[in-house]
């Protein structure tokens, strides 16, 4: 019989993922080593399976000289350093695209929520307020400009399901798409100040690190709402804290944050900020599909065969 190839799951993963692994692979969990164990299995470990919230820092990436593939179950790679893995001859994969529809929906879900105030208004039923009155009007979204930080897979995606709003739909990226019907702008900033909506869907890490700081936010100005569902690291959670408190804008819809699970007592304090503890991708669908990506990465490399969805770094 063949050996069994050592894979190393960083943390306990989806359990869409993990019998699937275990089924293959010989499986070590990392959070269930020892030291002495992971020392033992370390020059046997040849893959690493993490999620998109995993971190493999280039530290950990030296501890395993056989190592060949790293494979994300999840589109956002940030925790990986992926320099280090590539000057080790590492492949990185991970899992784009399957996701883009349920983070579009939640983007749009997000802004309907915030816009129209639907958590606060289920709340209001249910205190029985309903019973001395109305709500306050809300904010009408169709119509209404949106921009969107990210024009990628998800951001096109967002963009088409605004468009079915009868939305203004323009955008910045790294770099324009001319094949786009929706205007580009250079800077966020612009781009803020020109929408009623500011979506936020770009990669997480070094590259776009608060790139929505207070000039932004002062920007997008006391009628519009900001969604992040990129990663909270893009986000100046502070900036974005104190100018929902002095209504620089109007409100926020929030997927991620800086230090999750933990979301800052001002921010959970503010009413006109709606809150989800990044589901973005997290539908029972989607998930699967990831999973079954994630594992299949794997599974084709030591096949032999070329890994499925290498992250852009590594398809060179
Ligand atoms: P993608 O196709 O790679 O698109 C990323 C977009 O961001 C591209 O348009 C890129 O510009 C733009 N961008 C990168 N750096 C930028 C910068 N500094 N300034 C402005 N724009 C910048 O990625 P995707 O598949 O759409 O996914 C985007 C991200 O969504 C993921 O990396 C992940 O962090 C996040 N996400 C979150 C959830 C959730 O659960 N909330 C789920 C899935 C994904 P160019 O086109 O010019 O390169």
């Amino acid at each position: 019989m063949a050996e069994p190839v050592h894979v190393l799951a960083v943390a306990r993963l989806s359990p869409l993922l993990m019998p699937q692994l275990e089924a293959a692979f010989k499986l070590h969990v990392l959070p269930d080593l020892t030291p002495e164990a992971l020392a033992q299995v370390a020059p046997l470990v040849r893959g690493i399976a993490g999620s998109g919230e995993s971190k493999v820092p280039g530290a950990l990436l030296a501890q395993f000289p056989a190592l060949e593939l790293v494979s994300i179950m999840g589109v956002g790679y940030d925790g990986v350093d992926v320099a280090a893995a590539k000057a080790k001859q590492v492949m990185v994969t991970h899992t784009p695209n399957v996701l883009n529809d349920d983070v579009a929906d939640l983007a749009l879900g997000l802004m309907l929520s915030a816009a129209r105030q639907l958590p606060a208004a289920d709340r209001f039923v249910r205190a029985g307020l309903w019973l001395q009155g109305n709500m306050p009007l809300a904010r009408k979204m169709s119509g209404a400009r949106v921009g969107i930080v990210g024009m990628g897979r998800i951001g096109q995606a967002i963009a088409q399901r605004a468009l079915a709003f009868n939305m203004q739909v323009s955008y910045t990226a790294r770099s324009e798409k001319p094949d786009l019907p929706f205007a580009f702008l250079s800077t966020v900033e612009a781009l803020a100040e020109a929408s009623d909506f500011l979506v936020v869907i770009t990669p997480g890490g070094a590259g776009t690190r608060k790139l929505i700081d207070a000039r932004v936010l002062k920007a997008l100005g006391p009628k519009g709402f900001l969604v992040n569902v990129a990663r909270g690291s893009v986000v100046d959670e502070q900036a974005l804290i104190e100018a929902l408190e002095n209504g620089t804008i109007a409100g926020a819809g929030l997927d991620v944050f800086e230090d999750e699970p933990r979301v800052p007592e001002r921010l959970l304090a503010l009413h006109k900020v709606v809150l989800t503890p990044h589901i973005g991708s997290a539908t029972a669908a989607t998930r699967q599909a990831m999973a079954d990506l994630a594992f299949n990465n794997l599974a084709s490399h030591f096949a032999g065969r070329p890994v499925l969805t290498p992250v852009p770094e590594c398809q060179t």
